[in-house]
């Protein structure tokens, strides 16, 4: 990098304090491994003011050289202690003892003016002791589909690691054909997975679980350290909010792709963005990841996949908790799980009733949109406009079904159960219009930004993170986002490979 950065970096370490709490723990959590930095010409893809100002920075008070020398691995500000950190993890069904971050250095963490603290972590950053027979990067295509799916989850109000920004160069990486490498800023207050547990009770290394669990409740869960049982309440906890998190992905129609236990966040966050999807034609069995070839994480199966994954957790804190214990915690997980659906899906349809009658309309309109495979997300923003007017058509919403009388007859019912509740059209759709997103991050929008930063140019990855800021407001310019998608997004497919 050129002097100059390197003078101006001393801004950026003004601004950005490190710390890094995980790094107080003993060496066998993790190694430490600085990034490797790009050699390559390297330049800014795109920067994400919402999760500078997140971190306490005034976006335009750092130059973007200094983000750059950063996130390429080029400055270390001082207090910064990279590391990798180590887990394990259960992947489509099987264990694997030893898995660790292979691509990601987790830098420090940074505190923002109230007491937040926030761990910077760069993905693609280079190889590490966990890197296996793997290159240690990230391809450009990846990073893109990470930052802004991140972004579209926290618009749509679902807990999510962010994204800072990302890092593009010219350097080469090998996939199924020649890319280029890049660097995504990841930014979450911990990257603590289900599978930093399994590492330790596998080995048998009990003191280590339990020294785990001591640091994520009093780093992160500080109201459950006076609990009489610590561990027991932790373990309450990430169920509660692992239930209410894939509720909400099923509502929304997201699905991730690769639910292994590496990837659960032990803040009941998304975490780990790779063959992810929104379900466009509904269809419950619906499999984005095309290395997913029995559907273990079809949109369906998710609810169930976050149980499993659960109960992983749960065994590792056997040596700390009761099996009783444990099987108590795990058994609030569906009752939760199937409240907060059923919440959500109400406040999709603008009900306020939440009974047997309006829980069959919810079962009847999914089957009648499977049947007629109508977009998930249109149908739901279409529906914000619905008139109850007996005599109403609602043409708009009718011509998303094939068999146009499916529509008719579960708008009957509808209308019925609207009018039970004296519901008013004007304040319903209001409401309606807050909870039903009307752009997602459709993979085919995603590939559009990719081919053209490809080219050099970033204006749609800029264009997409404005829009899925925002989701539930119009955004008349890009309104074609909101359309039906072109026959060409039918050909994509996703897999693990980033
Ligand atoms: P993922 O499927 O991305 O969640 O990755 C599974 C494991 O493989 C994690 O431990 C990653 O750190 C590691 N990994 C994935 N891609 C790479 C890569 N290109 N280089 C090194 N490790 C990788
Ligand atoms: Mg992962």
């Amino acid at each position: 990098m050129p002097d100059t950065a390197r003078q101006t970096a001393t801004t950026l370490q003004d601004v950005l304090r490190f710390d890094n709490r995980f790094a107080r723990l003993p060496e066998r959590f993790y190694s430490r491994v600085n990034p490797t930095p790009f050699e390559a010409s390297h330049h800014l893809v795109s920067f994400n003011p919402d999760v500078a100002r997140l971190l306490g920075i005034a976006p335009d008070s750092v130059a973007p050289d200094e983000w750059i020398d950063l996130i390429s691995g080029h400055c270390l500000p001082a207090g910064c202690e990279p590391l990798a950190m180590l887990y394990a993890g259960h992947q489509f069904g099987h264990f694997v003892p030893q898995l660790g971050d292979g691509r990601a250095i987790l830098l420090g963490e940074v505190s923002n003016p109230q007491g937040e603290k926030y761990d910077i972590q760069l993905k693609g950053s280079g190889l590490t002791p966990y890197s296996r027979n793997a290159d240690g990067r990230a391809v450009l295509r990846s990073t893109i589909r990470e930052y802004l799916c991140s972004e579209a989850m926290h618009g749509l109000g679902i807990p999510t690691t962010r994204a800072l920004a990302i890092v593009g160069s010219d350097a080469e990486v090998y996939r199924e054909q020649i890319e280029t490498g890049a660097i995504l800023a990841r930014v979450a207050p911990s990257h603590v997975r289900f599978g930093s547990f399994e590492v330790f009770y596998h080995r048998k290394q009990h003191d280590a679980v339990q020294q785990l669990a001591d640091h994520v409740i009093a780093e992160h869960y500080p109201g459950l350290a006076t609990h009489d049982k610590p561990y027991v309440a932790l373990l309450e906890e990430v169920v509660r909010r692992t239930a209410r998190l894939i509720a909400q992905w099923q509502a929304v129609g997201f699905a991730h792709g690769v639910l292994n236990t590496d990837n659960m966040s032990i803040l009941g966050l998304t975490l780990d963005y790779g063959p992810f999807g929104f379900v466009e034609q509904y269809q419950p069995g619906y499999i984005c990841n095309h290395s997913d070839f029995h559907g273990r994480y079809a949109f369906d199966q998710q609810p169930g996949i976050g149980l499993w994954n659960l109960n992983r957790l749960a065994q590792t804190l056997i040596p700390l908790i009761s099996v009783d214990e444990a099987k108590a915690a795990l058994e609030q997980y569906e009752p939760l799980f199937v409240d907060h659906y059923l919440e959500l899906m109400h406040a999709k349809l603008g009900l306020n009733n939440n009974d047997d009658t309006t829980q069959e309309l919810i079962s009847d309109l999914l089957s009648a949109m499977q049947a007629n495979q109508v977009d998930y997300t249109r149908l739901f923003r279409a529906l914000c406009d619905f008139d109850s007017h007996p005599e109403a058509r609602n043409e708009a919403i009718r011509n998303l079904f094939v068999e146009r009388e499916a529509f008719d007859s579960w708008a009957q019912q509808y209308r019925r159960q609207l009018e039970r509740e004296q519901s008013d059209d004007a304040s319903r759709r209001e409401a309606m219009r807050k909870v039903n997103p009307k752009y997602v991050l459709r993979n085919y929008m995603a590939q559009i930004a990719i081919d053209k930063a490809q080219q050099n140019d970033f204006s749609e990855v800029e264009k997409l993170l404005e829009i899925l800021r925002y989701p539930f407001a119009e955004h008349p310019d890009m309104d074609h986002y909101a359309g039906e998608p072109p026959q060409w997004a039918n050909q994509i497919e996703v897999s693990c490979s980033s």
